[in-house]
């Protein structure tokens, strides 16, 4: 397995990312390089090992199905997957690159690097489980959240152009006295709309190792940080490489998109009474798809036989979660929160 490490040309030590600076820092004598710094000075530049192939622990398996080498700074041994390509040394956290799994058609295009940091992690964390009345006292009092970790996960950048029409046929109601009668006048429609929509960065799963973390709930990312990939970034974090497939994902981001034109369309025909779509006719051009490993806070964490997840979007903040709830607790809040709404129900009665 050829893995790569940075250390400080000052004292030896690993170089990591460093979320609030945007730089690469040693937090043994707490020096700092930039990013293109560490790129051309061959003593950051960590060394390349060339640790020999992963074992392969059965026949029918390959070295590629998992990742299995000795830690080049404490010989400890370091077991990733199939789709590990950053980790860490469980031993003496060393932090280690694995470059086979991020070149060729695995290498990214684009990374967002993390912009918040673990400590500005672990507060968001602790303060959602403040908030948060519900759980159990038992669930919050170990320090869980100090095991949050920093993971780049793999996903494809779609862009595209989307043009064509969809019908509609609509119809207008109007109802009027003429003398005696009550006329009911219903006036019909053929309403077409068409045009050109451009699409960027439309974002989607790279992986699926992800279970529990619905990815779409902590996005957006902001796009126009997105710069070209390059390995610095990783240095610190966990990453993952793809398993989903790029052709796999650009049909569905494609009819994610046409949905998309369908709603957008449908929303500038108004003024009627009754709308059904008719034909519709949407082509996609100019499609185009990218590489990106982008930024999270993972936390999973067991308690009861459940396992828990929360991520936190690493650039924005953003964090989702689900979270154990005291069913004692729920209860007494719901009683209370029934108690409130009577009260309101009442007060509207009052006023009308
Ligand atoms: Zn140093
Ligand atoms: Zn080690």
């Amino acid at each position: 397995m050829e893995t790569l490490e940075y250390r400080c040309p000052n004292c030896n030590a690993y170089l990591v990312f460093d979320p609030k600076s945007g730089k690469m820092k040693c937090d043994y004598c707490l020096s700092d390089f930039s990013v293109d710094e560490v790129k051309e000075n061959n003593d950051t530049r960590g060394k390349v090992h060339n640790e020999g192939q992963g074992h392969t622990h059965s026949e029918e398996h390959s070295s590629e199905d998992y990742l299995c080498y000795s830690c080049p700074s404490c010989g400890g041994e370091i077991i990733g997957d199939s789709t590990t390509a950053a980790t860490e040394c469980p031993f003496c956290e060393n932090p280690t690159i694995i470059t086979q799994r991020l070149s060729g058609e695995f290498k990214p295009d684009y990374v967002i690097p993390f912009k918040i940091t673990k400590k500005e992690a672990v507060s968001a964390l602790e303060k959602l489980y403040g908030g948060k009345k519900l759980l159990p006292n038992a669930f919050t009092k170990d320090n869980r959240v100090k095991k949050v970790t920093g993971m780049y996960v793999p996903y494809w950048i779609c862009d595209c152009q989307a043009s064509g029409t969809v019908r509609y046929d609509a119809t207008r109601v109007r109802t009027y006295t003429d003398g005696r009668y009550m006329v009911t006048r219903t006036d019909i429609y053929n309403v077409i709309r068409g045009g050109t929509v451009a699409f960027d960065n439309i974002p989607q799963d790279g992986t699926t190792k992800l279970e529990g973390i619905h990815t779409e709930s902590i996005e957006p990312y902001d796009y126009s940080e997105m710069i070209p990939f390059s390995n610095e970034y990783l240095s610190g974090y966990f990453a993952d490489i793809y398993d989903v497939k790029s052709g796999d994902v650009l049909e569905r981001a494609h009819e994610r998109v046409k949905a998309s034109v369908k709603e957008s369309f449908k929303n500038t025909v108004i003024g009627y009474s009754t709308v059904t779509e008719g034909q519709s006719n949407i082509n996609i051009t100019n499609g185009d798809i990218h590489y990106a490993l982008l930024p999270v806070w993972m936390l999973n964490t067991n308690w009861n036989g459940k396992t828990y997840t929360f991520a936190m979007n690493g650039q924005t903040g953003k964090v989702v979660g689900d979270l154990p709830v005291d069913k004692k607790k729920f209860w007494k809040r719901t009683a209370m929160f029934f108690g409130i709404f009577a009260a309101v129900a009442a007060l509207i009665a009052l006023v009308l």
